[in-house]
């Protein structure tokens, strides 16, 4: 899934989004909530339609941004007390506010508050905390039952431009659907916590299973050892979501595992600070080695950009510091990781 934070996939057009392939992606709670804010959205017909885009949508819960990006927050057994990023106005988020706040948004998938366990944390710290995630996962779920009619996409009316016009297909009818509601793995880096959080979440019953609380600055291997011994205590006949993960090699090594949703800013992110994921290893397409390359980025990609650009044209955007090298960057780098997991779904 690509990220697309502020109800953008940065630097990337919708329609060049459909055009790649991409199936689905997410957006951050935190940054819609705090600003256009979740009333606005809702009255526009919710997420899909504010940002024209009727392929799935998954929204996170805001916990992780409440618990990285925030200054001066104030954890209680009812939610946390936050200050803006923004402005630095008084917030608060709880496992009901942020479940209605993603109701509002109405996205297709949607999670519960939860805390992230910050590494490294001592035993009883990660327990009392993945112990509060259970009893807000609980919480998240009752608001959810009884407010799930509540989804924009019930109640709006048909806009100027419908998506029946753009596309020429009927809508959906999407009368009796509602969104699917995760449930998220807390327990740190311990096995048995992770074993004992997957089995009591399991217990409260989701439509979906995630972990959460890796890629927190833990090695490599300490991530990849609790994913494999997570995964095995996750239903095989539900998603299984790996949050915040990884690199080309990673989100392959992961799907063999058992891992079916991954979400990471790094091919974006990446792409935006010139460094590119290429089948012949990592390019910083910044260096000076490229600006008399007439070759193309990825020979071996099928993506516009390297149809049609130079390494020696790339080069140069990006040290103009143009617009277009943010552009031209994100989409090739999407382009291989979207070509990357269509490798592993054929495989598979
Ligand atoms: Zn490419």
């Amino acid at each position: 899934m690509p990220v697309g934070t502020q109800a953008t996939v940065k630097a990337v057009p919708q329609d060049v989004l459909e055009d790649l392939g991409v199936q689905i992606l997410l957006g951050n709670t935190y940054h819609l909530y705090l600003r256009p804010g979740i009333e606005q959205v809702r009255n526009l017909g919710g997420l899909h339609r504010f940002m024209s885009w009727d392929r799935a949508i998954l929204t996170d819960s805001g916990g992780f941004q409440v618990f990285s990006l925030s200054d001066l927050r104030k954890v209680t057994e009812d939610g946390v007390t936050f200050r803006s990023h923004l402005d630095g106005s008084s917030r608060f988020l709880s496992p009901e506010t942020a479940t209605a706040a993603q109701i509002g948004l109405g996205a297709d998938v949607i999670m519960p508050f939860d805390e992230c366990t910050e590494y490294p944390a001592d035993a009883s710290r990660v327990r009392a905390s993945m112990e509060m995630t259970l009893r807000w996962a609980e919480r998240s779920k009752r608001y959810f039952e009884e407010h799930k009619g509540e989804v924009p996409w019930k109640s709006h009316q048909p806009s100027a431009i419908s998506r029946q016009e753009r596309t020429g297909r009927q809508p959906m009818t999407t009368d009796n659907c509602t969104q699917a509601l995760f449930g998220i793995v807390q327990g740190g880096m311990d096995l048995a916590l992770r074993k004992e959080s997957a089995e009591r979440t399991i217990e409260i019953g989701f439509d979906g299973y995630a972990i959460g609380g890796l890629s927190v600055g833990e090695p490599r291997a300490l991530t990849r050892e609790v994913v494999e011994s997570t995964l095995e205590h996750l239903p095989k006949d539900r998603p299984r979501y790996l949050m915040g993960v990884g690199t080309p090699e990673e989100i392959v090594e992961y799907s063999k595992l058992g891992v079916d949703m991954m979400d990471c800013v790094l091919p974006t992110r990446a792409a935006r600070h010139g460094l590119l994921f290429t089948s012949e290893g990592k390019v910083s397409i910044k260096q000076a080695r490229y600006a008399g390359d007439q070759g193309p980025l990825d020979p071996n990609c099928p993506c516009r950009v390297c149809q049609r650009y130079s390494r020696a044209y790339l080069r140069h955007l990006y040290a103009a510091n143009e617009v277009l090298a943010q552009i031209l960057n994100t989409i090739h780098n999407l382009s291989f990781y979207l070509d990357t997991m269509r490798r592993v779904r054929h495989s598979i």
